[in-house]
């Protein structure tokens, strides 16, 4: 059973003696900034010269170069992208860090996969919500929480829980509960998740696609069917509020027998041997350095998978649909945790 952890495990008061540096303010760096001044603590921003950086000071912070942050913070937040951290980490903070200092992940990757390895005398911990940067935020703001995976890799000073604890109260995160966790199991889960949950949807609702149009079927009926007409949210929804599988008493006993019945036979041996694979890779490393190289090389596999994946029939579906799915957005997103000011801009490989 895991350990979870609430607002009473918690004293903030080890953060106020602190100075604590968010470096980045995007999705979570944005969120967390402001979910722990408002839970009274003082942060500095660190961020490059441009939009973030202004969207920061607008937000009432004191933002400043990367490095500048790094000297003067002895709790370091590492919220930029996880691929772009090894260098910024090793150029911009780690010759400013001292003995006793905290450098904080939101992902146990770039520390697990030992893409950064930090000097032996500071904390290295974890804190790792399992929501959007913009639930992060808006939940706290209705007063509610959100799950979290908090970890624990070096205890230098001896009260890096403590101060991973901290961090995930002044986030908000204990007020539902922290999970205690590891940077191993939080790479695991969530790569896990990427490589295997993700892909499985992206092909199934696909072939789902691809099968019903051959047999005849309207693209755009297919479409709307399969994610325009919000039924796959309201399942999804229903998962978290009935249960994983009590959700289905909400269907005919046709869907209930369908579902049930063939959910059985749909793990041959060739897909339990590409999940299988998927572990191996990641809980080698092997995936972390076929990702490394193909940054190295600019991303061409990214970018041809992105193009593959937009050149599918079903975008083109969408696009006929446009006035429907702007209006099935419309309704989710004043029903969803999404629905705060929109990201500066997307990064796109
Ligand atoms: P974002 O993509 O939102 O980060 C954007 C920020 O990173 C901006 O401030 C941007 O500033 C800065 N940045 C990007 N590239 C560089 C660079 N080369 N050098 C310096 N600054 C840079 O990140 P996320 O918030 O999505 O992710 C942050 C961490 O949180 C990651 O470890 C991620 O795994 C984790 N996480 C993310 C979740 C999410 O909701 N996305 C959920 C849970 C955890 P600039 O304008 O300078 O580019």
């Amino acid at each position: 059973m895991a350990k979870i952890y609430h607002d009473g495990d918690a004293d903030l008061e080890i953060l106020k003696e602190r100075t604590i540096g968010v470096i980045g303010y995007g999705n979570q760096g944005r969120a967390q900034s402001l979910n722990m001044r408002d839970s009274g603590l003082r942060v500095t921003v660190g961020n490059r010269d441009d939009e973030y950086k202004d969207r920061a000071i607008q937000d009432g912070f004191d933002a400043q170069p990367i490095e500048a942050v790094a000297r003067a913070s002895n709790v370091i937040l590492m919220l930029i992208p996880d691929e772009v951290q090894p260098e910024v980490c090793e150029r911009q903070i780690r010759p400013h860090l001292r003995a006793g200092d905290a450098l904080c992940f939101a992902s146990g990757y770039n520390i697990h996969c030992r893409r950064i390895i930090p000097p032996k005398d500071v904390d290295v911990i974890m804190t790792a919500p399992r929501m959007i940067g913009q639930g992060v935020r808006n939940l706290y703001q209705q007063g509610a929480g959100f799950p979290c995976l908090i970890g624990v890799h070096q205890d230098a000073s001896g009260r890096a829980l403590d101060l991973a604890l901290a961090l995930a109260k002044a986030i908000g995160a204990t007020r539902l509960g922290a999970f205690h966790s590891s940077f191993e199991e939080e790479t695991l889960i969530d790569l896990f998740a990427e490589q295997m949950l993700w892909p499985g949807i992206i092909k199934l609702c696909t072939l789902y696609f691809e099968r019903l149009v051959e047999n005849g079927c309207d693209p755009d009926i297919v479409a709307t069917e399969l994610h325009l007409s919000g039924e796959f949210v309201e399942v999804a929804r229903a998962m978290i509020t009935e249960g994983f599988f009590k959700q289905l008493r909400l269907h005919s006993h046709t869907s209930q027998y369908g579902q049930l019945s063939r959910a059985e036979r749909m793990a041959p041996k060739a897909l339990l041997r590409q999940i299988d694979k998927a572990m191996e890779e990641i809980r080698s490393g092997a995936f972390a350095r076929e990702w490394a190289a193909e940054q190295e090389r600019g991303c061409p596999g990214l970018q041809g998978l992105t193009r593959k994946a937009l050149e599918h029939p079903l975008n083109a579906a969408e696009e006929r649909l446009a006035s429907l799915k702007d209006a099935m957005a419309r309704v989710y997103i004043h029903r969803g945790i999404n629905n705060a000011t929109p990201r500066p801009r997307n990064r796109q490989y």
